[in-house]
């Protein structure tokens, strides 16, 4: 009779790994009770369909892990105790008042976290801007793709993919550039790999590593580490001299070119070949490609964008496509491909420092005097400060409180003994999570949070594609929606914001913006979806620029960049270059993933692969113990020796279990965003005795 009262239950929601946007449903119940994850089942998503990768499918148990923070701690004489909300949410009020009264606003920051969801996101920046009266605020996209954004914003306009996953497919040529989509994006690259096999398009790969997509690719080449924008700018050069650049297109839709043209100058073959180590036959061979390419679209990730030049090489990607006509058709176009689920929402909704929701700046008169008069407030006009420069303001004695949320930045930002002597140093440090990060041993109350499978809200897939999650679970514990909390947080720092339901918050967000005015939760009603830009009347936009540029013109524009030489370079001391990067089974650093069972048990420990060249010349092999040193740190771990590597370069993944890849890496950034140059580091590596 028992089994007659088990009820299932059904319900949509969006994966809460990468930016690909998978949907699906969740079944729960049965035996194990409501909380109980019986299957994962997809059909009707947008970007995936009846697919998803193990993390979506398998990835989902760490909700019911017991290491779940399931009431708020304050820290009292160095040592965590339990806390009512009650009492941790007066302390939080009390200090960021007291902080703000003795040092004034910009002693706070606030960082939103690019799992929370558009809603939450939107919450937080007002709670920095209405209530505290600052902007110092920002997201974890500081830590990954600000640098596309910034190619794109100087290039075309708008921060986002320029089409859909489907015009990926449907492209002629994709090439893929410091990216490895089928390990970090796993369904997007199905949707290559098919095309590829079955329709004919053709695939170039520019990567360190021989990961799959490498394998499969009609071209596959290793230029030196940091060296992309000179050899993509040969390309470019060369496709303009031989009169091969699609002229039509230019004079009719693009700026700039004499000026860009001059720029190119330094960028011949030959200097290209020198630099990058790629023959000339190899270089030519990349421009035919894109010359006879009907349709062709670029695709490129972390390999691109955490180097001091970033940001200018994301640009000479945009420069190239623009040169060769490559935009407002479908099948064509950038695709920064997003690592978190809502990283583009956590920028697209105002987690920054210098701009409200929608890319609007926060010094613009006519967005300023909107948002002042919707919030009943003042606002500043002056640009806050970026993760990187919270971190440095907090040693020049500048910032004293943070609040953190959903962010294990001790481990995610570059040199993490640099990251947590600041949050050392802070007066005050919420730390706002799921789980006990490794950052919140740095904190002074920490509270807890619900995941994606306790709330209701809406992400933004990478393909500017907004989805609707429901709450398939009540929170556990005493934990919270990050909304609820934030909300809490504000109030009592004196606002009376009194939403119910993130909808209330999507209500009052979307008609404030230009970019997302018809977004209600309405339209996104189960599986309906949109793509951003949407129109008041719900008209959203799949393929961005078919009618023109994101420009006052509408007109595109080449935007000239140099090469700026990688930060580190190997030296008789630290004579091997650290790469690093995803892996499939274990998202980032791993604090989810760690906690589902089965997927912890395919990749129990760390490592660091070594190629066959470098095994052979040191005598390594796989199982090894090695100490890895850079100029920051230094860290333990296990030999893999691979192909996927080549010569002096070594690989580790970005979650290393209890230690961080981050105890390696320097504090260079992109010039322009602050991006942490992740990629340019150099180490020795000790040979261990076994243990
Ligand atoms: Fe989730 Fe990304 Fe895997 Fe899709 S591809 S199931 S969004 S992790």
């Amino acid at each position: 009779a028992a089994m007659r009262n088990v009820r299932n239950k059904r319900t949509k929601t969006v994966c809460t790994y990468c930016g690909v946007g998978c949907s699906y449903d969740v079944w729960t119940g049965g035996a194990g009770g409501d909380r109980h994850i019986l299957k994962i089942e997809p059909g009707e998503g947008a970007a995936n369909n009846i697919s998803t990768c193990v993390k979506g499918k398998f990835g989902w148990d760490f909700v019911n892990s017991p290491d779940r923070l399931t009431t708020p701690l304050i820290r009292e004489n160095g040592v965590f105790r339990e806390a009512s909300w009650e009492e941790a949410l007066e302390l939080v009020g009390r200090r960021f008042s007291e902080i703000k009264a003795e040092h004034g606003p910009d002693a706070l920051s606030f960082i939103s976290s690019s799992k929370c969801t558009n809603e939450e996101s939107y919450l937080l920046q007002k709670l920095a801007r209405a209530v505290v009266g600052t902007n110092n605020v920002d997201n974890c996209s500081r830590y990954c793709q600000s640098p596309a954004t910034q190619g794109l914003f100087r290039t075309v306009g708008y921060g986002g993919d320029s089409g859909s996953i489907t015009d990926i497919a449907q492209s002629a040529l994709v090439m893929i550039v410091g990216a490895n989509p089928a390990e970090a994006h796993p369904v997007l690259a199905t949707r290559v790999k098919r095309a590829h096999k079955l329709n004919g398009q053709r695939l170039i790969v520019a990567d360190l590593r021989k990961h799959e997509m490498a394998r499969r690719a009609d071209i596959f080449f290793r230029p030196n580490p940091g060296t992309d924008l000179v050899w993509m700018s040969a390309v470019t050069k060369y496709i303009l001299d031989t009169g091969n650049a699609k002229m039509d297109f230019i004079e009719r839709w693009v700026n700039g070119l004499e000026a860009y043209r001059k720029s190119l100058e330094p960028y011949t073959l030959e200097h290209a070949s020198h630099i990058c180590g790629l023959s000339i036959d190899l270089l030519k061979q990349v421009a035919q490609e894109f010359i006879d390419a009907p349709s062709a679209c670029i695709l490129w990730a972390m390999g691109v964008t955490q180097h001091c030049g970033g940001s200018d090489t994301s640009t000479a990607i945009s420069n190239l496509l623009l040169v060769t006509g490559n935009y407002m058709r479908p099948g064509t176009g950038a695709y920064p491909l997003r690592g978190h689920n809502n990283v583009q929402g956590a920028s697209d909704w105002g987690a920054m420092p210098a701009y409200f929701p929608s890319y609007e700046k926060v010094d613009d008169p006519a967005a300023k005097a909107r948002y002042e008069q919707a919030w009943g407030v003042k606002l500043s006009s002056s640009k806050g400060l970026d993760n990187h420069e919270m971190v440095e303001a907090i040693y020049e004695g500048h910032l004293k409180a943070m609040y953190l949320v959903g962010e294990d930045m001790y481990k995610a930002d570059a040199n993490a003994n640099f990251v947590g002597g600041g949050f050392e140093k802070l007066e005050f440090f919420v730390v706002e999570d799921i789980f006990f990060s490794a950052t919140c041993q740095y904190a002074d109350v920490v509270l807890p949070a619900s995941p994606a499978l306790e709330k209701d809200g809406t992400f933004t897939s990478t393909e500017r594609r907004f989805q609707r999650l429901y709450q398939v679970m009540e929170p556990l514990g005493d934990s919270r929606p990050d909304w609820r909390i934030i909300q809490d947080v504000a109030n009592r720092l004196g606002a009376n914001w009194k939403y119910t339901h993130p909808s209330e918050i999507m209500a009052e967000a979307a008609l404030l913006t230009p970019l997302f005015t018809g977004v209600t939760y309405e339209r996104l009603e189960g599986y309906k979806t949109l793509q951003w830009p949407v129109a008041a009347d719900g008209t959203d936009t799949p393929l961005l620029y078919t009618e023109g540029f994101a420009f006052p013109d509408g007109k595109a524009r080449f935007y000239p960049v140099d090469w700026t030489p990688p930060s580190e370079a190997l030296d008789a001391e630290f004579d091997l270059f650290l790469n690093n990067g995803r892996m499939l089974e274990h998202f980032h650093e791993g604090n989810m993933t760690y906690r589902v069972p089965g997927i912890d048990e395919e990749t129990p420990e760390g490592f660091v692969e070594v190629s066959p060249e470098l095994a052979e010349a040191r005598g390594l092999q796989t199982g090894q113990w090695v100490h890895l040193h850079s100029r920051h740190g230094e860290v333990k771990t296990q030999v893999y020796v691979t192909d996927r590597v080549f010569g002096d370069q070594v690989f580790v993944p970005l979650n290393l279990r209890e230690q961080a890849v981050n105890l390696l890496t320097g504090t260079h950034t992109d010039k322009v965003t602050h991006t942490p140059a992740y990629k340019e580091t150099a180490v020795r590596m000790k040979t261990l005795p076994s243990v």
